[in-house]
C-alpha cells in the first residue's frame, strides 16, 4: 500500500521544508500532494521549483492539485478562482438566469486556459501528476448559451450535464497525459459523488480514482469510511484502476481524535492501493498530537510492504 500525505505548507523556508519533507518520507510515503492556487504561480516560482526538488532529492513524488481553478476544484485556501472573477460570462446560469459562481466546462475558452495552465506546469515544473480535487458542478444544472447549444432539448439539460463533466474531467486527463504519458492522473471525490466512479472508471487516462471519507467533517459515523471506502476499491479493481483512501486526520478536537484510529482500521479494512493523509493540516485543537497519532497509525502499515513498494519505484 502507498502512502500519499498531502502538504499544505509555503515552500518558502528551504531548511523547514526539508524537515517535514524527511519527516513525511519517514512515514514510507511515497508522494505529496502540493496544491497551487492560480495567483501563486506568478509569486512564488522559484519556491515551487526548489520545493518540488526537495520533495524529489528525499524520494517523494509530487501530485500538483489545482487549487480552485474556475472554482470547479477543492483547494486548501478558501479563495475564489481569479479566473471565473475576470471571466464572468463563463459562470454557470441556472434555469432563472441566475448566475452562480463557478465557471461553466462546457465554455471552450475555459477548457483552453486551464489546459494551458497544465501545460505550463508539467513543462516547467518538476510534477509526478495531476490531482483533481473534488471536482464540482452538478449542483446546478446549467442553462447557458453554450450548454444549451450543445444540447438543445432542455429536458435532457440536466443528464448533459453529468456527461459533459465526465467528458470534462476524461479531456483534462488526456491533456496531462499528451504533454507526458508517465505523469499521472488522480481524481478524487467527496462521498457523495462516488455514484460518478463507475463512469470515471471507464475514462482510460485516469490512473488513480480516490475519496475524502471525512466521517467527522461530513458529520457521520466513522463506519462509512469502510462502507463508501470498500464500495470505491471494488470498482476501482474492477476497472484496473488504483484506489486512493484519504484519512481525515485535521479538524479534529479531543473527542474526535480518538475516532481517528477506528477510521484507520475502517480505511485499512478497504485494502486500498494508496492512504492518502495530511501533514499538521487545518484546525486540530492539538496539532503535534494528530500528527503523532499519525505518524503511530502510518507504522501499523506492513514494512515489508512498503519496503517492496520502495524497491520496485527505484528499479
Ligand atoms: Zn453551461
Amino acid at each position: 500500500m502507498d502512502i500519499t500525505v498531502a502538504y499544505f505548507h509555503p515552500l518558502l523556508h528551504p531548511e523547514i521544508v526539508k524537515r517535514d519533507f524527511e519527516q513525511i518520507r519517514a512515514t514510507g510515503a511515497g508522494s505529496i500532494v502540493y496544491a497551487v492556487h492560480e495567483q501563486e504561480q506568478q509569486r512564488w516560482p522559484h519556491d515551487l521549483e526548489r520545493g518540488f526538488r526537495q520533495a524529489q532529492d528525499v524520494g517523494l513524488k509530487v501530485h500538483l492539485s489545482l487549487g480552485r481553478y474556475g472554482n470547479l476544484f477543492a483547494g486548501p485556501s478558501y479563495i475564489p478562482s481569479w479566473y471565473t472573477f475576470r471571466h464572468p460570462q463563463s459562470r454557470v446560469m441556472d434555469r432563472h438566469g441566475r448566475h452562480h459562481e463557478i465557471s461553466c466546462f462546457n465554455h471552450q475558452s475555459f477548457r483552453t486556459w486551464l489546459f494551458k495552465e497544465v501545460e505550463y506546469y508539467l513543462n516547467t515544473y518538476p510534477i509526478n501528476g495531476i490531482l483533481i480535487d473534488e471536482p464540482r458542478g452538478l449542483e446546478v444544472t446549467c442553462f447557458c448559451s453554450v450548454c444549451r447549444a450543445l444540447c438543445p432539448d432542455v429536458t435532457d439539460l440536466p443528464r448533459f450535464r453529468r456527461r459533459s463533466m465526465i467528458d470534462f474531467l476524461g479531456e483534462l486527463c488526456a491533456c496531462v497525459k499528451r504533454i507526458d504519458a508517465g505523469v499521472k492522473t488522480t481524481v478524487v471525490l467527496l462521498p457523495q459523488d462516488l455514484y460518478l466512479v463507475d463512469e470515471l472508471a471507464t475514462l482510460p487516462q485516469i490512473d488513480t480514482i480516490g475519496s475524502h471519507l471525512f466521517w467527522n467533517l461530513l458529520n457521520e459515523d466513522v463506519t462509512m469510511v469502510g462502507k463508501h471506502g470498500s464500495s470505491l476499491v471494488e470498482v476501482t479493481r474492477k476497472y484496473n484502476k488504483r484506489s486512493q483512501l484519504w484519512l481525515q486526520n485535521f479538524n479534529l478536537d479531543e473527542s474526535s481524535e480518538e475516532q481517528l484510529a477506528l477510521a484507520f482500521t475502517e480505511l485499512l479494512s478497504a485494502e486500498p492501493d494508496e492512504l492518502g493523509c495530511y501533514y499538521y493540516w487545518r484546525n486540530n485543537a492539538d496539532p503535534d498530537r494528530v500528527w503523532e497519532i499519525t505518524r503511530g497509525l502510518l507504522r501499523r502499515i506492513p514494512r515489508r510492504q512498503l519496503h517492496w513498494q520502495a524497491t520496485l519505484m527505484n528499479q
